[in-house]
């Protein structure tokens, strides 16, 4: 499912849920659990701090860390810097350089050719390399134009317009989507690209609210919530946590009689 503008707007505005993956009998139940979620890992972790990074330099960012490890993105980012003094020294670079310069991500081979592509058609549409504009467009708009790039899909729109430019919309990654469906805010079946909508329409219209959860539920999935085995015994939100509740508690609990 793709993230339209139109979308995040109708999902806010729903009075009555939208599917969540399961049945769910109140909107406020859900709401509250986001909420308190939020609270509880925001005391945790701290409020996510902005990116002083311009929105394209965010959009080359994402790109490099599809499938990749932070460390490794953040390398191939600084080698990128290190190679060409500007974003246009990249886009009229030739590709093989290119792919040889981000040689430690994932996909060297696409991900080169498509940060030219992209660059060069942003410079075709605006007339030069830079996306600051979608700082003052509103958030469906700056969704809509990004949309037309290919390879940028839900996350990587929401993370260029959350992270550098403060668009109140959410970013769901793996540890956002697995935390979330083992808390019970989604059903198990939900893609990680439906869940942009749906996660969002339990949370504040709010740039920093909205940010303080993605960053709390990416750092609790990495560091607690781990893909295997999640630390339980570890965890704030026990009480919260559908799996916890319904997987981890009745092996712990003998049964009576
Ligand atoms: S209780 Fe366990 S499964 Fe639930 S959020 Fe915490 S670590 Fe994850």
């Amino acid at each position: 499912m793709e993230v339209s503008g139109e979308a995040v707007k109708k999902s806010r505005s729903r009075a009555n849920l939208p599917d969540y993956g399961y049945p769910v009998e109140d909107r406020a139940v859900l709401v509250d659990k986001a909420t308190t979620v939020n609270e509880r890992l925001t005391l945790k972790y701290g409020p996510a701090r902005w990116s002083s990074k311009d929105p394209m330099s965010m959009l080359v960012d994402i790109i490099l860390s599809h499938r990749t490890r932070d460390a490794q993105t953040a390398a191939a980012y600084a080698a990128l810097k290190a190679r060409y003094a500007t974003w246009e020294d990249l886009r009229d670079a030739p590709t093989a350089d290119v792919e040889a310069t981000i040689a430690g991500v994932t996909w060297p081979e696409q991900k080169a050719p498509r940060l030219q592509a992209i660059m060069r058609k942003i410079t075709a549409d605006q007339g030069n390399l830079n996306l600051d504009f979608l700082k003052e467009w509103p958030v469906e708009q700056g969704v809509e134009y990004l949309s037309r790039f290919e390879g940028v899909g839900p996350k990587t729109r929401a993370c260029v317009l959350l992270f550098s430019c403060r668009k109140p919309i959410l970013p769901v990654d793996t540890h956002v989507h697995r935390v979330s469906i083992r808390l019970g805010l989604l059903g198990p079946k939900v893609s990680a690209e439906a869940a942009h909508d749906l996660l969002q329409a339990l949370l504040p219209d709010a740039a920093q609210a909205i940010y303080n959860f993605h960053r709390g539920l990416l750092r609790h999935g990495q560091q607690v919530c781990v893909y295997e085995r999640p630390r339980c015994q570890q965890c704030i939100l026990r009480d919260l946590c559908d799996y916890y509740q319904k997987k981890v508690l009745p092996q712990a609990t003998p049964a009576r009689g």
